[in-house]
């Protein structure tokens, strides 16, 4: 076994994003000495990208008659559950939506700085799902106006950071996780993090699709140390293709296109030049009726919320997103594949001023004036609502001593998640999430260190740079990429699926045997090596239980089980687990809703 460096905490946050960062302060103002590990820079993780805006309902905006919107928690659970096809955890959609305001009043606080409505309050804007507007915003990089918030209130009550650091091993006394085994990037030297609580807040998994809007982190990696550790994961599944990617130039494709452009009152048309979200095939029953029938009731909207009905182009993006690609496949594509969205109409003032960063990446990646021209958009691989199985109150995993929270966790957002709901969720359960593991801390022990483990992984850590020759890492993860993409993606077969399985198996097995040049500093093909065994398991995961789910439900849209089966189906979540070397998948039944929530369905229509 190598030598390897030790600190010790009592918490220690694995990922330094908003949920990461928000259960650092929560678990320091608690008492606790807290440790944050990230892999790249300090705030430098998918929060920081955030576009449109975080979701609470501050009901801050006026209707043309001066009265204020109708928005309350209540509606906003209700959309929420609807968003998510009734899937959703309950009890942690209740908590969420009681608790985003006062979470969102905080960052204000702290010092975050929301663009403001005539009369000084924070201006919330219209978004995917959401009945009222009730996106909280900065232009369009509210993201990076958080992560600033939070790091500096982080900073300020005294975290300790390891940057640039992977971990790649929970690591376990018994039942209990007692700390995490990781490595430097930069020089390959191996490190221990000893903690008495752990907090996973690693965010989501995109890379192991081809086009995506997630970073090169998004590997999978919190969510399969957790599952190697015994957590339980939920729903896997279910995998959101947001509605609007980038698909030109192709180095591009997958980038993000906020949905505040829809928000800002963008259509979308196909080659023809059709409003296609106007087709009557594309509305799903549950939202029948509550969306505008013409363009011009649409167009009215946009002056006068309260009195005309939203466009069909704000539907949730599962709906959106399959409206989109059917559209392609009917041959209705543009030039490069996809369909138009235009935002135009708005002038280039407003344009400029409410999506800066939009403008500036089709201006300067693209060669398109967003203000003049309209923009060529297709569903890309975007957030996971599957994850890490958690107590509702504590966040707190089937494993003691660890807790999720953010991205990584699942059940807040059932099958399909509405957009600005996760930068809520993450400041909402990242401040629950370090509460709870300072608690836990307070009544726990510092844990032994197991060195076999250690060792274990170093071995498994350095297989791929002592063996004579081998697999390269990167192919096995672009043809991994290739296989999630064509099997995998927004329209799912049983055949598809099983092909995509019999292929995640053989690179499994090639996977086995790779073989990277050099040593441990600065390479990069090591830490693809790893990399890649964290997201062949996670996509076996997540194909399995595509396949055990036979039904269409939010983001998982099977055309062989085209309907949702509210008989069978729509009340079970799917759980996976590791048995030996085995993925195990259980079906239990979801908890039955409480009557007074229940009724909120009926009041709030
Ligand atoms: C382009 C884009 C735009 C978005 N816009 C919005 C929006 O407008 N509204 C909204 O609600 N949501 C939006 N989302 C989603 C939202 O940003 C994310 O879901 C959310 O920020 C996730 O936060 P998190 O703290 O859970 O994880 P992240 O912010 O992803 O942070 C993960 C952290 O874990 C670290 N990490 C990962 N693996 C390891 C490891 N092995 N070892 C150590 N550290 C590790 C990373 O370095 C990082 O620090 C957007 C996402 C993207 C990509």
């Amino acid at each position: 076994m190598e030598n390897y460096d030790v600190y010790e905490y009592d918490v220690l946050i694995i990922g330094s994003g908003g949920a990461g960062l928000r259960a650092a302060i929560a678990a320091r103002e608690a008492g606790c000495k807290v440790g944050v590990v990230c892999k790249s820079l300090l705030g430098k993780a998918h929060t920081v990208m955030a576009e449109g805006g975080v979701a609470a309902a501050l009901a801050n905006m006026t209707n043309p008659d001066g009265s204020k919107e109708a928005d309350s928690w209540k509606v906003h659970f209700v959309d929420t559950m609807k968003g998510g096809a009734f899937l959703n955890n309950w009890r942690i959609v209740e908590i969420f939506a009681k608790e985003a305001p006062q979470r969102v009043l905080e960052l204000e606080q702290y010092g975050a700085v929301f663009d403001r409505t005539p009369e000084g309050l924070i201006a919330e804007r219209p978004f995917g799902g959401h009945k009222y507007r009730r996106l909280n915003h900065v232009g369009d990089r509210t993201g990076l106006e958080i992560i600033r918030t939070l790091q500096d209130k982080a900073v300020g009550v005294g975290i300790n950071v390891h940057m640039e650091v992977t971990c790649t091993r929970l690591l376990k006394n018994a039942d209990r996780v007692v700390g995490v085994l990781g490595y430097y990037r930069e020089s390959g030297r191996y490190i221990v993090l000893k903690a008495k609580a752990v907090v996973l807040a690693t965010g989501g998994w995109g890379r192991m699709f081809k086009y995506t809007s997630n970073s090169w982190e998004g590997t999978g990696d919190g969510l399969m140390m957790a599952y190697e550790a015994g957590a339980e994961l939920l729903d896997m599944e279910m995998i959101q293709f947001h509605p609007t990617g980038m698909v030109w130039p192709p180095g591009m494709r997958g980038i993000l296109v906020t949905e505040g452009v829809r928000g800002e009152g963008g259509v979308l048309r196909n080659k023809k030049g059709e409003r296609f979200m106007f087709n009557p095939d594309y509305m799903p029953p549950l939202y029948k009726g509550q969306f505008a029938d013409t363009e011009e009731e649409g167009a009215r909207w946009l002056e006068d919320k309260q009195n005309n009905r939203r466009p069909p182009e704000l539907l949730p993006r599962d709906v959106v997103a399959r409206a989109i690609y059917r559209e392609v496949e009917a041959g209705n594509g543009s030039e490069h594949g996809g369909v138009y969205l235009d935002v135009t109409h708005r002038g280039a003032e407003y344009i400029k001023r409410k999506l800066p960063s939009m403008y500036e990446q089709f201006h300067a990646m693209g060669g398109v004036d967003i203000t003049k021209e309209p923009m060529e958009v297709y569903p890309t691989i975007h957030y996971t609502m599957g994850g890490i199985r958690v107590e509702p109150e504590s966040c707190a995993t089937t494993v003691p001593g660890l807790f999720a929270a953010g991205e990584v966790a699942a059940g807040l957002h059932g099958a399909n998640r509405l957009g600005g709901n996760s930068l809520s969720d993450i400041i909402v359960f990242g401040k629950r999430a370090g509460e709870a593991a300072a608690a836990f801390a307070a009544s726990a022990k510092q844990g032994e260190i197991d060195d076999t483990q250690i060792e274990e992984e170093q071995n498994y850590l350095m297989s791929p740079l002592l063996s004579a020759s081998g697999e390269n890492p990167y192919t096995i993860h672009q043809e991994l990429q290739e296989n999630m993409q064509k099997n995998a993606m927004i329209a799912r077969t049983e055949a598809g699926l099983l092909e995509a399985l019999e292929k995640i198996q053989e690179l499994q097995k090639r996977a086995e045997h790779l073989h990277v040049d050099g040593d441990r500093f600065f390479n990069p093909g090591w830490h693809a090596a790893r990399d890649i065994r964290f997201m062949l398991k996670t996509s076996e995961v997540i194909v399995r239980c595509a396949l055990e789910r036979k039904e269409s439900r939010g983001a998982q849209w099977r055309l062989d089980y085209r309907e949702m089966d509210n008989a069978d189906w729509g009340k079970k979540n799917l759980i996976a687990s590791k048995q030996e070397d085995r993925v195990q998948i259980t079906a239990v039944p979801l908890q039955e809703m409480p009557e007074e929530l229940k009724k909120l369905f009926e009041e709030v229509k």
